[in-house]
């Protein structure tokens, strides 16, 4: 913790301290409070989002454009038993 000179009437103060104790005057050395970053990290997600999302939606290619390979196991309904066994 360092001490900083106010500006105005040249007392110490903790570089912590938001305001000049003597005189109210900020120090020099203040700080931005949190709050503004993570509201400017905010809108920048809000913009960035659907820009990036449009974007990705760009570069998959389209279904029809899929390799259709040899269906592994692909059995015709024809064949296949449908529900349990037949009664009476
Ligand atoms: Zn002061």
């Amino acid at each position: 913790m360092a001490l900083v000179p106010c500006k105005v009437c040249g007392s110490l103060n903790s570089d912590q301290a938001e305001i000049c104790l003597s005189c109210g005057y900020p120090p020099e050395g203040r700080k931005r409070p949190a709050i503004f970053q993570w509201a400017a990290l905010l809108v920048v997600a809000l913009l960035a989002v659907p820009l990036v999302m449009s974007v990705l939606s760009r570069l998959q290619p389209e279904p029809r454009q899929l390799p259709q390979e040899a269906p592994a196991a692909q059995a015709p309904p024809s064949l296949a038993p449908a529900g349990p066994a037949s009664r009476g």
